[in-house]
């Protein structure tokens, strides 16, 4: 495991370091305003770094912003089982794996990994976007999120193929990517 991790670290060069360093300072920052703002006084879960909900939302449910989010924070981390390549193949059918590396796929179908209920939005309209550190999934907004807001992000071009373009996109965007088209919303 430790072995698997370094070998990533190495690919990932500076910009592991630096985003080391982001993670800290976020997590830090949270920790120290929950202690000071007295309406925010239940603790995060494990893996959250600001507040968030299921509920119904654009296809399904759909993750909800708890509290306004700024750009450039990190919302959650998307976490499950750690399965290697092989047994990530036979799971190929599940929607919720998530391809960290040739030999590292997180599968995220456990409910307790609330991320996995985070939408797709093809570019114009999300506001949120999946990032790579040191081996680990973290949703992290790309805009300012206000909270009761549907937190969304680019799934990318091989998802939205298999899954998405099939059905029609129901994401908000006018130009939906990757050549999908809008679902038709049944009345
Ligand atoms: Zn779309």
């Amino acid at each position: 495991m430790l072995d698997k991790q370094s070998k990533i670290l190495k690919k990932g060069g500076k910009l592991s370091k630096e985003v080391e360093k982001k993670i800290t300072k976020k997590v830090s920052k949270s920790v120290a305003k929950k202690t000071t703002t007295k309406e925010v006084k239940e603790k995060l879960p494990d893996h959250h770094f600001k507040k968030v909900k299921a509920k119904r939302g654009l296809a399904g449910l759909g993750l909800f912003a708890g509290e306004d989010i700024k750009k450039g924070e990190l919302i959650i981390e998307y976490i499950g089982e750690i399965l290697n390549k092989e047994q990530a193949d036979k799971k190929a059918t599940s929607q919720y794996l998530f391809e960290v590396s040739r030999n590292k796929t997180i599968d995220g179908t456990p409910r307790w990994n609330i991320a996995r209920y985070c939408n797709h939005a093809c570019e114009e309209a999300a506001n949120a976007e999946s990032e790579i550190k040191r081996g680990r999934v973290f949703i992290q907004a790309i805009k300012n999120i206000k909270e009761g807001e549907e937190i969304v992000y680019d799934y990318g071009e091989e998802f939205v193929k298999e899954h998405i373009a099939p059905y029609g996109c129901n994401c908000t965007a006018k130009q939906h990517s990757y050549g999908a088209m809008g679902a038709v919303v049944s009345q």
